[in-house]
């Protein structure tokens, strides 16, 4: 049963995490969203899950990049909720260039948003978990966590580590009812990628829309961008009782790109 368990999800003011908070609550999860934004929007966004979904929602304006953060919204969400149930960790960045004109401030940025803060939250979070002996930790990686593409040396590199992470942290909780899993989206259409449509376009002098072709034609077999929604159904499989035997797994979402 789902209904009535707490998460976290990190970098759920925007896209994918946004999607998956939505559809936790719609399964009656307490959630506590994260993430940067307008304060008068995250505090609508935090409303409307309890009034829509009939669940406690709280905000954590925590900065993943700062270890002493996480530790405070891992402690806030215990506290608001009893207990810590679902860690999402979604938060993500991105920048692109050659690898020998990466800027070194931009690779560290990017390893610490999307690699260590996965490390800090899972650390923070089990020692609860295992009191509980109940945890689901679900990292969202990417495609680019098990093939690269070129201009993306941070990023790949970042991705690829949270999938060795992820089977770490799977075998050292496999005896308990705590699992830890991956989901590797390819292309979602989110303001992460609408960034990178937007500098294909100016780059090969193509319209906004001629870019996001383009972009779907280089990796995406079913031409058609992954729906957020989707993802969030399958963290609620994840998080269900059937879930429980799949640990340690990184689970592609990505219309082909990676059958290729
Ligand atoms: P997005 O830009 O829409 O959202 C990113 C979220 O992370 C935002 O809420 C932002 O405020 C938050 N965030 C960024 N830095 C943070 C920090 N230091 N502390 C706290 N929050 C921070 O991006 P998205 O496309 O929804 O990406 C979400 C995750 O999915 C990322 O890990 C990304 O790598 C991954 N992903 C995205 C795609 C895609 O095509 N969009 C594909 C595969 C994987």
């Amino acid at each position: 049963m789902i209904k009535g368990k707490s998460a976290i999800v990190t970098g759920s003011t925007s896209g994918i995490g946004l999607a998956i908070a939505q559809r936790l609550a719609s399964a009656g999860v307490n959630i506590m969203l994260n993430g940067f934004g307008d304060k008068g929007e995250i505090d609508k966004l935090t409303e409307d899950l309890s009034t829509e979904f009939s669940v406690k929602s709280h905000y954590s304006g925590a900065d993943i990049t700062k270890p002493q953060e996480i530790e405070a919204m891992i402690k806030q969400a215990e506290s608001a909720f009893g207990r810590l149930d679902i860690l999402v960790n979604n938060a993500g960045i991105q920048f692109t260039a050659l690898v020998e004109e990466f800027p070194p401030e931009k690779w560290d940025a990017i390893l610490a948003t999307n690699l260590s803060s996965v490390f800090h939250g899972i650390r923070y979070a089990l020692p609860g978990m295992k009191k509980n002996n109940f945890g689901r930790i679900i990292n969202i990686a990417s495609a680019h966590g098990l093939v690269a593409s070129k201009q993306k040396s941070a990023y790949v590199a970042a991705k690829h580590g949270v999938l060795g992470l992820t089977k770490v942290v799977a075998l050292e909780n496999a005896e308990r009812n705590i699992t830890c899993n991956a989901i590797c989206p390819g292309w979602v259409l989110t303001p992460l990628v609408e960034k990178q449509i937007r500098d294909m376009g100016v780059r090969d002098k193509i319209s906004f829309e001629d870019a996001k072709i383009k972009l779907l034609l280089e990796k995406q077999p079913s031409l058609r961008f992954i729906k957020p929604e989707d993802i969030g159904d399958l963290v609620i499989f994840l998080c269900s009782e059937a879930g429980e035997s799949m640990t340690g797994a990184a689970l592609s979402m990505d219309g082909g790109w990676t059958a290729q």
